[in-house]
């Protein structure tokens, strides 16, 4: 089994004197700056001049300065903006900022892994991924609890990153959940195929399939929608709470029967062959240049494939039917 560290395991001494950098306050931004802050350290933000985020961190009482700024005067710079847009702001607003002993700080390996930021040899890199969204790895933090992550050390300079790396996990809340020792490549390469197969394609693809498939046989929408979507929450949270045999305790004997006879018939011998095809694209890169080349060609299919879902029957369905759900509290 591998080794999982704890809050009793991690002191924070070693960012004690350190001043942490915080690039962007969206969804992880926001959560790390203010989690650290609260674990008694010293966090600034870099960000863009007259941008939203800005705004939001002088309101909420943080220490803003612009990128560049920002960079010089921190020991540990933490990218917590979007993926896509950091290999630019590295060229632009932090290389050229960067001296011996500052530590790089990402919360996925992508930019690295792939090569797109290529730290020069004098620098600390490190990641610390959170396994869930921003605005929870803010919201358990102060109920006093935390969310996972993981934790990687790419290059280490000052002989101290590993330190510097749990010691950050530990000031988000993640070592009350556990931090589980990783790689960039580990990472990155299990990040993309879990979110390609499983937790996002995966789940959206089964569930729109599902729904189809009861449509065009002449069953009602909404309840085509109940049962392939609205349903698939309170069956997820009981799994995510006690595994798959847990979630099995709290469902009919028929259904029991039908989910071990009926769903490997659905995960067939060529699903499994596609997803290894999947992890193959990632693994050599093909992924990653199809979508950094997409960025650069201003998202074409990205968008068009977008739209596409977001016009779905099961959307417009969806949307009448959680208007009477109003504890639901989805944003429009
Ligand atoms: P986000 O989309 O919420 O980031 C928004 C912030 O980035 C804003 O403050 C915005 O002003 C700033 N920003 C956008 N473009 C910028 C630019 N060109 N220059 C400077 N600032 C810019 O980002 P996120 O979802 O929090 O992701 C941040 C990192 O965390 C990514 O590496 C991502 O892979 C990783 N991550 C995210 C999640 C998640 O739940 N969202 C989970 C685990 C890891
Ligand atoms: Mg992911």
């Amino acid at each position: 089994m591998a080794k999982v560290y704890y809050d009793s395991e991690v002191n924070m001494d070693i960012l004690k004197d350190k001043v942490i950098a915080i690039l962007g306050y969206g969804s992880q931004g926001r959560a790390h700056s203010n989690n650290l802050k609260d674990s008694g350290l010293k966090v600034i933000l870099g960000l863009r001049p007259g941008g939203e985020s800005w705004k939001r961190a002088i309101e909420e009482g943080m220490e803003v300065y612009e990128i560049e700024t920002a960079v010089q005067k921190a020991d540990i710079i933490m990218f917590l903006f979007p993926d896509t847009e950091q290999a630019q702001v590295y060229k632009e607003k932090v290389a050229s900022y960067l001296s011996p002993y500052k530590a790089l700080g990402f919360a996925h390996g992508f930019n690295i892994h792939f090569n797109q930021i290529v730290p020069p040899p004098f620098v600390d890199v490190f990641m610390v991924a959170p396994k869930g969204p921003g605005p929870l790895v803010r919201q358990l933090y102060i109920e006093g609890k935390g969310v996972p992550a993981l934790f990687a050390v790419y290059q280490d300079y000052s002989k101290n990153c590993r330190d510097i790396a749990l010691s950050y996990a530990k000031g988000i809340g993640a070592t009350r959940a556990g931090v589980l020792e990783t790689t960039f490549k580990e990472e990155t390469e299990t990040d993309l195929f879990g979110e390609q197969v499983v937790l996002c394609g995966g789940v959206t693809a089964l569930i729109k399939a599902g729904f189809e498939t009861l449509i065009e046989a002449g069953y009602q929408p909404e309840v085509a929608y109940y049962e392939c979507l609205h349903e698939l929450k309170l069956i997820v949270d009981l799994i995510n709470q006690g595994g798959i045999n847990f979630m099995r305790r709290a469902i009919s004997d028929t259904a029991k029967y039908g989910d071990v006879t009926r769903g490997p018939r659905i995960i067939t011998e060529e699903t499994r062959k596609e997803m290894k095809k999947i992890l193959k694209e990632i693994q050599e890169g093909i992924f990653a240049r199809e979508w950094i080349l997409e960025n650069q060609v201003g998202r074409p299919v990205f968008n068009a494939l977008l739209k596409q879902d977001e016009e779905h029957l099961i959307e417009k369905v969806g949307k009448v039917l959680r208007k009477m759900m109003p504890w639901l509290k989805a944003p429009d």
